[in-house]
């Protein structure tokens, strides 16, 4: 437990009302967006300066408390998860966007603004930021790049490691350290910028980001293609791609999903379908109207029902309603929301949605599976009562079988939403050892005291006095030179 000189000295730096002990306090910041984790911080403390936070690190390692920095508590993975003698750094106060520059095509921004005010920002003048994690109404661009997150456009615009020009952090040792500006190139020392982004919080605080604007497409067609099977959507998403669309968004949502959808939002779903398809194509009118045209026989080539375009811009919203509200009408359906992030390549989606639904039923659970079918990345979600023992423990052998198919067909165990503490495990059992090593020791070189957000990503080995453990040692001389 945090001593009360150390709290006193927190209240120095960030003033009384900014440190939160209270036990109600403590548990509204226990846990964060994954479910079945959760531990309570010594202290809740905001901070809104690079001085303040650079002053709180400094003490951590001084007095050796851990830090779990916070941006809104939206991750799905356990990121902000408090660890033992921790304190949480809230960040979502410090949410100014500085400054947008027209010449250069950058937005400087403050870690806790919220995703979809750079949006509705930068869009004012004409200009694009086109990560869009499905939480941008609540998520901050610190986690986001914490997390390095995607969205339903990353198929067309990639993800949040795409845009970061620059980035300004409190290092672990509690410097701080620019990286990158705004040089569309700059190749000057390691690309230490790009280790940074998806860090999950473990080798710095992010306290300003540089980010990189596009022109705002000028126009965009939205369709909802439904299939009778699975393998027609799969193939569909395989022939639009190799016909070179590619569209914003091509979102999938399975059966299940669709009928809670539907259950949720009544939009005038069909129910007896196995598949439905949400794509947006973006751009140029022209090109626009190219490629919508185009995709039309594509989905009647692969036996598609019905295929809807969108006329205007209320009718996009509403197909897009959809996919949008695909975690809100599943989460609505039990107590518990378990929602996974396992990732295949592209041409593997339909044998590994096929897969999640013979294991959901070998283990008798509701899952409902739905995602950026453009980028493989599938968002497989078990629907359970925690507090059934029995249930949770197949949901659990559900995942591990779901993940083990995915890493044997080339995928991976989780395309966006990162390891935190929900994942390692599997990461422990997947990664190349030569990998590990050397995450290991960079955390170890860059956070020799260990309290930036430790026992996130891997496991810590003992603190290494000038030797590695032997685990270490054999992974090292199993590297090849
Ligand atoms: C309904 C829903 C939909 C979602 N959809 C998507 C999606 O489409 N794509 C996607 O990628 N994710 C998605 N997510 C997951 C989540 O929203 C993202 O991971 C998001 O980036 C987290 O942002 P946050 O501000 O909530 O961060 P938090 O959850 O508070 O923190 C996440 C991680 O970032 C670290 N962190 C936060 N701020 C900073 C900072 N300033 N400096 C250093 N580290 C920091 C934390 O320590 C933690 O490790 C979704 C979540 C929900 C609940």
């Amino acid at each position: 437990m945090i001593s009360k000189a150390v709290l006193s000295r927190l209240k120095e730096i960030v003033g009384d009302k900014n440190v939160l002990t209270g036990q109600e306090d403590r548990i509204v910041y226990s846990y964060d967006g994954t479910p079945l984790l959760g531990n309570l911080p010594d202290a809740t403390v905001f901070a809104d300066s690079v001085e303040q936070v650079a002053e709180i690190v400094r003490l951590a390692n001084e007095e050796r408390f851990a830090i779990v920095p916070r941006g809104s508590g939206t991750g799905l993975s356990g990121g902000s998860i408090p660890v033992e003698s921790s304190i949480v750094l809230v960040l979502n106060r410090w949410n100014r966007i500085l400054e947008i520059d027209e010449d250069n095509l950058t937005v400087r921004v403050q870690p806790g603004v919220i995703t979809a005010h750079i949006h509705q920002a930068v869009e004012k003048r004409g200009l694009f930021y086109p990560p869009d994690p499905g939480s941008m109404t609540i998520c901050t661009i610190g986690g986001n790049i914490a997390e390095n997150a995607g969205g339903l456009r990353g198929l067309k615009y990639g993800v949040t490691k795409d845009y970061v020009m620059g980035l300004q952090a409190v290092l672990p040792t509690g410097e701080v350290a620019r990286f990158g500006e705004k040089n569309v190139k700059d190749v000057a020392g390691y690309n230490l910028k790009e280790m940074l982004v998806g860090s999950e919080g473990t080798l710095g605080i992010f306290t300003e980001a540089l980010l990189k604007l596009i022109p705002k497409p000028q126009t965009y067609k939205t369709m909802l293609a439904t299939f009778r099977r699975m393998e027609d959507a799969a193939q569909t998403v395989s022939d639009i791609i190799a016909a070179h669309i590619i569209p914003a968004t091509l979102e999938f949502l399975d059966r299940t999903t669709i009928n809670c959808v539907e259950d949720f939002a009544h939009i005038g779903l069909p129910r007896d379908i196995d598949a439905l398809l949400l794509i947006e194509v973006d751009g140029h009118p022209a090109q626009v109207e190219d490629e919508a045209e185009a995709i039309f026989p594509i989905c009647k080539k692969s036996n598609a029902l019905e295929i809807k375009i969108a006329r205007d811009e209320a009718e996009a919203l509403e197909l897009k309603t959809a996919r949008r509200s695909a975690f809100a009408a599943l989460a609505r359906v039990r107590p518990t929301t378990i929602l996974e992030d396992a990732t295949v390549p592209r041409s593997k989606i339909a044998p590994m949605v096929r897969k999640i639904q013979e294991v959901a039923e070998k283990h008798q659970l509701t899952i409902g599976t739905f995602g950026h079918a453009g980028d493989g990345n599938l968002h497989p979600t078990a629907l359970i009562n925690e507090r059934n023992k029995d249930e949770l423990e197949r949901a659990e052998k559900a995942f591990e079988e779901i993940f083990e198919f995915a890493l044997q067909n080339g995928g991976t165990i989780t395309g966006e939403h990162g390891v935190g503490l929900a994942k390692k495990r599997f990461l422990e059992q997947w990664i190349d050892k030569g990998a590990r090593l050397m995450m290991q020791r960079l955390k170890d070189a860059l956070d020799p005291n260990h309290v930036l957000n430790p026992g996130k990503v891997f496991d810590l080995s003992p603190k290494c006095e000038g030797h590695l453990p032997g685990t270490q040692k054999e992974a090292l001389e199993a590297t090849p030179a």
